[in-house]
């Protein structure tokens, strides 16, 4: 179906969206979910803001992969590390020379490229001229910065573009305070800055994100067992994240696609309103990492296997995730039409454990005072025991129930005469709309 176009105005191009994702950036803005960044200054390209349900939903999602990842683990570790760094940090890591893309400019309309994305016509997606563009550069994606108030090059550093390096320089200090047995793993979640060539597709490419990295570390010749081990735990994340399993694909990257220093990738994709494409992945990095710090920074990054004098630089195995896709696939698999009683309604069918409420308490009237109270009861029960929990006494009861689909809200529960008299409340379901009375002290 073709769809107006959207004007990106800072992209100096337009970016085209499908008919569903349309559907959910609409519906993210209209409910609060997800707002584009500085949208009342007119916005600014690849920037968004989540509002009250989008802040709940990705901290559902961020919460549940701290949970299976590291709480529910032995073998896992948390750190949190600062995103300013050592702009040695990003010398030693390749960074500064080779985090590129490459950049094409139309040489008509002056909008600029990633060459690698643009499909073979050598057309220019904005103005449509023909064969434009010039030869492509190397693009460095680091937003650069200064720290302190002297602006030279000894004082630069960088936003910086993924959550590893800040694992890694702390490995050493993790292995001197806690000497965790190998293998083990160090988790982080925290933002991510790319200066992205074309941010696109809502929430998908953006240049300020979030990501959750594990770097898991392990003998060299036990890399396998790990690396299948890990893949097996993403796939269980993306099972309780309720995914459809038919639209989440591995891709086994092939060795001229790699990065120089892997060993072995693979991409999980999924199947998007956009179309396939790379959810998160999971790389075998050997000791490059770890190497490069060793031999930068001239500290040992030696691991001494306990009660013996085997002493080696540990490999690594690193599942990335990035925190918009996961929620953008979230999103998109909840996001469904149906009719009930011969009319649209649209219906965010998240698992429950990710809704961003988990209840919403309604009086049947709000101009009856005892059935107020009695709905305030159950509303500040309701939320002392699950937090989010909203109250809703606005226009007729269908009216309500619609606007609780709208944003996924699995129970609303009603206050009516009845429960004046027998303490029963009327449950409705979100995904089957059927209506059950329950006993107000079986809420819980
Ligand atoms: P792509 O090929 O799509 O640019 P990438 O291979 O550069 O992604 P990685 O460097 O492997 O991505 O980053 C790990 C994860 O971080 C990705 O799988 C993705 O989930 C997320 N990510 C990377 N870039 C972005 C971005 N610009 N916006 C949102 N998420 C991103």
């Amino acid at each position: 179906m073709t769809q107006p176009k959207i004007d990106d105005q800072k992209l100096g191009g337009y970016v085209e969206m499908s008919s569903s994702l349309e559907n959910i950036v609409s519906l993210a803005k209209r409910r609060g979910f997800i707002y584009p960044g500085s949208d009342v200054y007119g916005g600014l390209s690849g920037t968004w803001d989540y509002g009250p349900l989008g802040v709940a939903l990705k901290k559902n999602i961020m919460n549940l992969w701290w949970k299976m990842f590291v709480d529910d683990r032995e073998d896992m570790y948390g750190v949190d590390a600062a995103i300013l760094m050592n702009q040695k940090v990003w010398q030693a890591s390749g960074h500064v020379d080779t985090f590129t893309d490459p950049l094409v400019e139309c040489s008509h309309c002056k909008g600029r490229f990633r060459a690698d994305k643009l499909d073979d016509s050598n057309k220019c997606p904005t103005c449509g001229s023909e064969g434009t563009f010039g030869e492509a550069r190397q693009f460095n994606m680091m937003f650069k910065t200064h720290v302190g108030s002297i602006e030279d090059e000894t004082s630069v550093s960088y936003l910086r573009p993924e959550t590893a390096q800040g694992i890694f320089t702390n490995y050493k200090n993790v292995v001197d305070s806690f000497y965790p047995d190998l293998p083990f793993g160090l988790a982080q979640q925290g933002k991510a800055f790319r200066n992205e060539i074309s941010p696109r597709d809502f929430i998908f490419r953006s240049r300020e994100f979030e990501q959750m990295e594990i770097e898991y570390f392990v003998e060299p010749d036990k890399w396998q067992e790990s690396f299948d081990a890990l893949l097996r735990d993403i796939h269980e994340y993306l099972k309780a994240l309720g995914l459809p399993q038919d639209k989440v694909h591995e891709l086994e990257v092939p060795q001229e696609e790699r990065a120089h220093y892997s060993e072995r990738t693979i991409d999980i994709e999924y199947d998007f309103p956009i179309g396939r494409e790379e959810l998160l992945g999971l790389a075998y990095r050997t000791d490059f990492d770890l190497m490069n710090i060793q031999n930068n920074a001239g500290k040992s990054m030696e691991y001494t296997i306990k009660g013996t004098n085997t002493k080696f630089v540990p490999h690594v195995i690193e599942p990335s995730f990035g925190v918009e896709r996961v929620v953008m696939a979230v999103m998109a698999s909840a996001y469904t039409e149906d009719e009930v009683n011969g009319e649209k309604r649209i219906v965010m069918k998240f698992p429950e454990h990710l809704a961003p409420v988990k209840y919403c308490v309604s009086p049947l009237l709000k101009n009856k005072p005892e059935l107020v109270e009695k709905a305030r009861e159950v509303y500040n029960m309701l939320k002392k025991q699950y937090g989010n929990v909203s109250w809703d006494d606005n226009g007729n009861i269908g009216k309500r129930y619609r606007r609780q689909d709208e944003i996924g809200t699995p129970y609303c529960v009603v206050i009516d005469f009845d429960t004046l008299n027998d303490d029963t409340v009327t449950v409705r379901d979100r995904d089957t709309t059927e209506q059950k009375r329950v006993d107000i002290g079986k809420l819980i």
